[in-house]
């Protein structure tokens, strides 16, 4: 499926065993994958994160995917952003 601006919006899994698609971690936080939106560690991509337990979704850097807690329901880091805003059209 390609979405606006030409651009593919498809959720991808990450590299490495921790940010595949549907994966849980021990925490209980669903990796739902990525867009290819940059996220806020260096070298990194944001992925869309699921809490099992809560229901809140939320962004988070690839990095920390293996070890993230929910920032709702465990006391996790504040979530970052997983998706692109498109800029205004004129
Ligand atoms: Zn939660």
């Amino acid at each position: 499926m390609i979405g606006i601006e030409g651009k593919d919006w498809r959720w991808r899994s990450g590299e490495g065993a921790s940010v595949q698609i549907g994966l849980v971690n021990r925490n209980g936080q669903r990796c739902c994958g990525h867009r290819g939106v940059a996220g806020t560690d260096h070298g990194q991509v944001a992925y869309k994160v699921e809490c099992t337990r809560c229901g809140h979704v939320y962004g988070a850097n690839g990095s920390d995917m293996h070890e993230r807690l929910c920032p709702s329901c465990q006391g996790g880091e504040a979530g970052i952003r997983f998706w692109e805003v498109p800029e205004p059209r004129r």
